[in-house]
């Protein structure tokens, strides 16, 4: 698929227009808009906590770039999760990873950085190698949900990212954890096993717990450190 590579300001301008009119459309139409109007220079990032939206965004656009942040502290759950997903799905899986190892970050900053400095190590294995991997594209699509936690309770479907100057969509941000469950036994969409085990929200192993009874999703990433996000989406 070829499309016009569009400047910084028509970029803008497309996701104010589209922010108003997908907020109520379903999510494969809000990912059949991004393929038709960006192609190529659209791309899907993924957790591998499950493969919702990638598998939505590649009956969009078949073949789409799906984005994966190797962090180095990924479970192993989750990296066979995403060699599954590069194995059986009409993606293109694109593994990011860090400009240092976990030797090299623990040799200039000492070691467990993810204790000490929760912030600083989200900004060197996760921000700064997503802003680098996101350089070739126009439009980034994400699976953030409303319902997750408070924190995202006001994510726009689609909205323009002005850090990175890029489109970015939020095609399921309003389905519910049931709408998830739902697509994922209709389709056989593949998801991270640790699901089954009492995890909800799937990150670093050392920053991720299972959560308890009544407890939001992502109430196990970065329990009793004051974090709610890696910075990727603030
Ligand atoms: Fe480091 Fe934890 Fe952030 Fe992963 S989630 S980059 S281990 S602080």
């Amino acid at each position: 698929m070829t499309t016009a590579q569009h400047t910084a300001e028509e970029l803008e301008r497309l996701a104010v227009q589209a922010g108003r009119d997908l907020e109520e459309a379903s999510a494969l139409d809000v990912l059949r808009w991004a393929a038709g109007t960006f192609g190529r220079r659209f791309c899907v990032t993924s957790s591998m906590e499950d493969a919702v939206v990638a598998h939505l965004a590649s009956r969009a656009l078949p073949g789409v770039d799906v984005v994966f942040l190797d962090t180095g502290y990924h479970f192993p759950e989750t990296i066979g999760t995403r060699d599954a997903v590069a194995a059986v799905m009409d993606v293109n899986v694109i593994t990011l990873t860090p400009r240092q190892t976990v030797a090299e970050q623990d040799a200039e900053y000492g070691p467990r950085l993810h204790d000490r400095d929760p912030d600083r190590c989200c900004a060197l294995r996760k921000v700064a190698p997503l802003e680098e991997g996101l350089r070739g594209y126009d439009a980034w699509a994400t699976g953030l949900r409303r319902d997750e936690s408070p924190t995202r309770a006001n994510t726009p479907v689609v909205s323009w990212d002005a850090r990175r100057r890029k489109v970015k969509i939020a095609p399921i941000a309003r389905w519910t954890q049931d709408d998830v469950e739902s697509y994922v036994a209709e389709h056989g969409v593949l998801t991270n096993p640790l699901l089954m085990d009492g995890y909800a929200s799937i990150g670093c192993a050392p920053c991720t717990r299972r959560v308890l009874e009544g407890e939001d999703a992502r109430a196990g990433r970065w329990a009793g450190l004051g974090k709610t996000e890696c910075g990727i989406h603030q």
